[in-house]
């Protein structure tokens, strides 16, 4: 084949891959699918009360609009679409999203991601705010919705049921026209739940590796929501596993019974997004016993950051981790400087102490918040070298995690 011929060959592919008829490809098309999933979501709303929370919306939209190629609410646009996110009353830690495209948050969830300290434990009385000035425990929220939309992204049911049944398989189940009738739904979950439960369990299993790699392009597309987020996230879970049992990911004996839809094991997730960060990183950004290593060495000598009213060790530690992987794979280097967290304060005036640690994205020149910082007065003239520091200066660990980051190349 000439290169003439492999250029068309190439462009007949590309062609057959934005062919907007790509919906008919599945067994349930997009309109079917979306009928089914208002079914389950009708069945999900009569057992649980939700309603609109706007603050999880706004860490939604973060994301829908960093990756519109890829999510998207219902703009007129497209013909699939995410809903807004609901909170809801489902008891445990609970994230759904239906084929529909609508996502439910239980409150145990929220009150679970936003408890300061990362012990497994929901802690009512230590909870970050719930607004935007909020970095660490809503990247995690903004983590967790990053998994969900991926589930809806990755179009898991279309593929489910292409995957378990086929054509053949769907026709003999609920007859050729593949009605999207709340009968027919119940037919099909009852027969994956009697006759495909090790086929179905593997396929969700699977899903739930693909949802965690998908969510990753999403956070690090974002601007304030870190990949390390989501294993500190786990981390937390598995914690609470260890203390819990958790319906569809530690109870064993659901999973064999009933369960149609199990997640696989926290810590073969955690495995495998902290080896994506190093794949991504070019492998300089790694983990050991929930230690970040940059190069090869503890990141500022301890490979752990300390913990602030506002964050754990741990939450802290994985959210920088993850924004310094996403700057190394960025190319983003000596784009890294100070933003005063109140809009008013002059970056100059020695006064001026807290600051969000940014850089600007050589993708698309959007700033990415790398960390919060709280310097000592003129310590943010000192390492930007606007001021020299005094002799012996000791430079407090914030001012010391900019200069490393600052000078990363
Ligand atoms: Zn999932």
């Amino acid at each position: 084949m000439n290169i003439r011929q492999s250029i068309m060959a190439l462009a007949l592919g590309a062609a057959i891959t934005f062919s907007p008829t790509i919906s008919d490809a599945y067994v349930f098309n997009d309109s079917q699918e979306h009928i089914i999933g208002e079914i389950l979501a009708n069945e999900y709303e009569i057992k649980a009360h939700s309603w609109h929370n706007p603050y999880l919306n706004i860490i939604a939209e973060e994301l829908i609009n960093h990756n519109s190629s890829k999510l998207n609410l219902n703009d007129g646009r497209h013909s699939r679409y995410l809903y807004p996110v609901k909170e809801c009353t489902e008891p445990g830690l609970n994230a759904t999203t239906v084929p529909s495209g609508r996502t439910y948050i239980s409150s145990q969830m929220l009150d679970f991601v936003f408890s300061i300290p990362s012990d497994g434990e929901i802690n009512y009385r230590s909870q970050g705010a719930r607004k935007g000035s909020n970095l660490y425990q809503r990247s995690m929220m903004g983590a967790v919705l990053a998994h969900e939309f991926s589930h809806w992204y990755s179009r898991d049911f279309q593929r489910k049921i292409d995957t378990l049944y086929g054509e053949a398989g769907i026709t003999k189940l609920i007859g050729k026209n593949h009605e999207a009738t709340r009968d027919n739904l119940i037919i099909i979950m009852n027969d994956i739940a009697t006759n495909q439960l090790i086929a179905g369990g593997r396929f969700s299993i699977e899903n739930e590796y693909l949802a965690d790699k998908q969510a990753v392009e999403f956070l690090n597309n974002s601007q304030q929501l870190s990949a390390g987020s989501l294993i500190s996230f786990l981390y937390r879970l598995q914690m609470n596993e260890n203390k819990h049992i958790v319906a569809g990911v530690n109870d064993k004996e659901v999973i064999l019974a009933n369960e149609y839809n199990p997640h696989p094991d926290t810590a073969e997730r955690i495995r495998r997004l902290e080896n994506q960060l190093t794949q991504l990183s070019n492998g300089r950004v790694t983990f050991r016993d929930k230690k970040f290593y940059l190069d090869g060495k503890p990141f500022l000598g301890t490979g752990t950051l300390k913990a602030t009213n506002n964050v754990s060790s741990l939450d802290r530690t994985y959210y920088v981790a993850g924004q310094v992987a996403n700057l190394i794979r960025e190319n983003s280097f000596g784009r890294v400087r100070l933003h005063p967290v109140n809009a008013n304060e002059d970056e100059n005036n020695p006064n001026t102490t807290e600051f969000y640690l940014v850089y600007d994205s050589t993708i698309n020149n959007e700033s990415r918040v790398l960390d919060k910082v709280s310097l000592a007065p003129s310590e943010a003239l000192y390492v930007r070298d606007v001021v020299a520091a005094p002799k012996g200066y000791n430079f407090t660990d914030d001012a010391k995690l900019v200069s490393e980051i600052a000078y990363l190349e």
